[in-house]
């Protein structure tokens, strides 16, 4: 068994998550087992073969919410670019250690294991969850599956050990994404006429999306609604008239931002026609930094790192979205020992100092919160 959560860390990075496929099931149940040794009761949930999800319980002694720890299992495909480092080897080097799933998330499993490792020893009130989930990276299919099944439990705050280089991120905004599928009837290239030109019909739709306002003000700390067009294609060859063609949209919104008017703005500006279609829903998720427990993971943030937080929040989204109104939206954070430059990218790495810190970090908020003293 890892001996740190560093050494967890790494033996976590060994196991390929890469999500599609994802096979998180070697990585839960090797993290399962530790909690198991530990005292946890542990379940695992898979929504599809080799797609396990963990679930770990310990119990306090009074009959009050627990705390929850949470983090995924999987990780985003290495990219087309070559890695200078091999991305399952967990090497390291001059205080950082490489690898896929580096700072999105492993480091953050580990650390979460290991100061629950410690909170296990001591009596408590208060009881400690830890909800690891398979599928984040595309779309929170893991999380939405635990909550769908019922199986999740309570929770009276909330830490996502997403990467947030030990800062408290204290929300992020929603996406929302769009299909718009044009039709159009094919013909030869050389009788046009005779043909319904659907990437013509897409250019329409994204001339008519490029000024899209959402038309209302920012919100304090997650700032504006966006849209990008990230992507249209259509078409297959070039002496044919297309008769389909696709434009996806990337929506990221604001906590007072209705999903279903947002898609009736879009099909009112999108060519006649066009269909619609979520390939993505996830509502945003915002914690009250005037919150009292908030208030306490600032000051113990503080004194562990030495850095004043700011009340940021996060670029991307997280389990968050559907954890959080699961548990009847709890008062949570976003905190996690891995670098959020680095998620996603080639050559990942985390800061190896960081894992440790965060380890302090998770073993203060969960102890805290566990004898009850906030
Ligand atoms: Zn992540």
């Amino acid at each position: 068994m890892a001996s740190s959560a560093f050494e967890l860390t790494r033996n976590l990075v060994r196991f390929d998550t890469i999500n599609p496929p994802g096979n998180e099931s070697h990585a839960a149940h090797a993290v399962g087992r530790i909690l198991e040794a530990a005292g946890f009761r542990v379940a695992y949930h898979s929504f599809a073969s080799h797609r396990d999800s963990v679930i770990a319980d310990l119990d306090g002694s009074d009959n009050e919410k627990p705390i929850c720890f949470t983090g995924h299992l999987d990780t985003v495909p290495l990219g087309a670019v070559p890695w200078s480092q091999d991305p399952f080897a967990a090497e390291t080097s001059q205080g950082r250690l490489f690898g896929r799933g580096s700072s999105d998330m492993k480091s953050g499993i580990a650390a979460m294991v290991f100061a629950a490792i410690d909170v296990a020893r001591r009596p408590r009130r208060r009881g400690l969850k830890l909800v690891l989930t398979a599928s984040e990276e595309t779309g929170c299919e893991g999380a939405a599956f635990l909550a769908k099944t019922g199986v999740l439990g309570q929770a009276g705050a909330m830490v996502v050990g997403e990467p947030s280089s030990n800062r408290p991120f204290i929300g992020h905004r929603g996406a929302l994404w769009l299909k718009l599928v044009h039709h159009g009837k094919t013909a030869h290239g050389s009788m046009p006429e005779l043909g319904e030109n659907a990437v013509v019909k897409a250019a329409h739709t994204i001339r008519a999306l490029d000024d899209f306002g959402f038309n209302i003000p920012p919100h304090k700390h997650l700032g504006k609604p966006t849209i990008n067009i990230g992507y249209a294609q259509g078409g297959a060859n070039v002496n044919s008239v297309p008769d389909r063609a696709e434009v996806g949209l990337d929506i990221r919104t604001l906590p007072e931002q209705s999903h279903d008017h947002i898609c009736s703005m879009v099909s009112a500006r999108a060519n006649p026609g066009t269909e619609l279609e979520r390939t993505l829903d996830l509502q945003s998720a915002f914690s009250d930094p005037s919150g009292a427990w908030l208030r306490s993971v600032f000051s113990t943030v503080e004194r562990i790192t030495g850095q004043k937080p700011a009340e940021d929040t996060a670029p991307y989204f997280t389990d968050a979205a559907i954890l959080g109104p699961a548990y009847g939206n709890p008062p949570f954070v976003i905190l996690g020992p891995g670098e959020k430059e680095m998620a996603h990218q080639t050559d990942e790495y985390c800061v190896v100092e960081r894992i440790d810190e965060a380890v302090e970090i998770y073993r203060t908020l969960a102890s805290n919160w566990c004898e009850g003293r906030n």
